[in-house]
């Protein structure tokens, strides 16, 4: 195998690298639901022997028709996620594909089916980005707890030394919840060994319902590991001063009233492909009415046909054209089709605890006040302009 056939070599000539903005730079990838995990806050996962799911998945072929057609489109790298994409037999085969179509791989996997083998082939043929590793415990009771599958911490733990041995860049990120909260500083103490950890730690805090609205015992369970509102904004600003300095700005830029167009964000210029085909916006907006079959189209189609009808779509939902479209917190909160898509099923209902978490921090932030609708307040351009002047000259302020 030659290394350097692994290269990020594309043809200069190529249309998209003279000037011209390429259609597609980054396609996430869901190559399996199934993952050898049974995580308790999953929003994705089905049994890793669920044949029915494994049926259903794309073939290798299939794969690599779309790979190629992201790579034809002018994209420089994707995202094997999944569920856990290590379970596909056919992955090693599909990485390389993507390698030497060019494109760099970002993987996130529980790690657990790291391989001797498959990390040689890491060392090898690097993926150009670092592997990001879910952990979900420092110990075998923690892990194991979240997991629900006995034996996964040690499984996982195995691999882990498998890529600090070889030196394969890595970075990892938490979920936290009953069983290892009280890890958490260990956990960080331990983030901060490894070499190639350079980002801040991500932990997911603010839990997803699932995504295919697909067991109600689940979401019921899912609800109860979320954090308060309370507990997720103590969260937030564990670090005081760096939350207002970086939320300061971002306000200045991004908080306003958004009226009634459901896309303000990215999704449809990128977009995710689900494990049977199904191109969607966004990794969680899988509402039937936007998401296209690859099955029987393209990736192109999809890009310039298909979605950007979907991105002129507006609210219809009269509670949403009361709170959401009027309030000027709406990126501050995660309200978004994806989101009211998993809770509610439809595209348009605001989404009561993103609603709260966001009020929370608006109030902590000093832009609502205790008892007050974000979405009836008419001063907040001077309520932005006083948090940054506060921010900016603290004397002035109280934060
Ligand atoms: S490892 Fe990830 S995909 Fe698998 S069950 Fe846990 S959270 Fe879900
Ligand atoms: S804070 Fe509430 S009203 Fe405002 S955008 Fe979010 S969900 Fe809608």
């Amino acid at each position: 195998m030659k290394i350097e056939n692994y290269s990020l070599k594309r043809n200069l000539q190529d249309p998209i690298f003279k000037g011209k903005q390429p259609l597609l730079s980054h396609l996430d990838i869901e190559l399996t639901e199934r993952c050898n995990n049974n995580c308790v806050h999953c929003y994705i996962n089905q049994p890793e022997k669920d044949t029915n799911a494994a049926d259903r998945e794309l073939t290798t072929d299939e794969w690599k028709d779309i790979l190629q057609q992201a790579a034809d489109l002018g994209a420089l790298s994707v995202r094997f996620t999944g569920g856990e994409p290590l379970l596909r037999e056919d992955f090693t085969d599909l990485y390389l594909h993507a390698r030497q179509l060019g494109m760099r791989v970002i993987l996130f996997t529980n790690a657990r089916l790291i391989t001797p083998q498959l990390a040689d082939l890491f060392a090898k043929i690097p993926p150009l980005k670092k592997i990001e590793v879910s952990v979900y415990g420092m110990h075998m009771d923690s892990y194991d707890a979240i997991s629900r599958v006995p034996g996964a911490f040690l499984q996982y733990h195995q691999s882990i030394n498998l890529l600090l041995e070889r030196q394969i860049p890595f970075v990892v990120k938490s979920v936290l919840l009953p069983p290892n909260k009280h890890e958490r500083d260990e956990f960080e103490a331990w983030a901060d060994t490894i070499p190639s950890m350079d980002i801040n730690l991500p932990y997911a805090i603010f839990l997803d319902l699932r995504a295919r609205r697909d067991s109600a015992i689940k979401n019921r369970m899912i609800t109860k590991l979320r954090f308060s509102p309370e507990e997720g904004l103590a969260f937030l600003t564990r670090d005081k001063d760096n939350y207002f300095k970086s939320v300061a700005q971002f306000s200045a830029q991004y908080l306003y009233p958004q009226g009634d167009l459901l896309f303000n964000c990215g999704a449809g210029e990128g977009g995710c492909v689900d494990a049977y085909g199904k191109y969607q916006m966004c990794i969680p907006l899988r509402h039937p009415d936007t998401v296209y079959d690859l099955r029987h189209g393209s990736i192109k189609k999809a890009l310039t046909d298909v979605f950007p009808k979907l991105r002129d779509l507006r609210a219809k939902n009269p509670a949403y054209l009361e709170r959401c479209a009027r309030c000027f917190i709406k990126s501050l909160c995660e309200q978004c089709p994806g989101k009211s898509w998993t809770e509610h099923g439809t595209l348009d209902t605001p989404v009561e605890y993103l609603c709260q978490v966001g009020h929370a921090q608006a109030r902590y932030l000093g832009l609502v006040k205790e008892g007050e609708h974000a979405w009836e307040v008419e001063d907040w351009r001077e309520r932005i302009a006083q948090l940054s002047n506060e921010v900016t000259n603290p004397k002035n302020g109280s934060s």
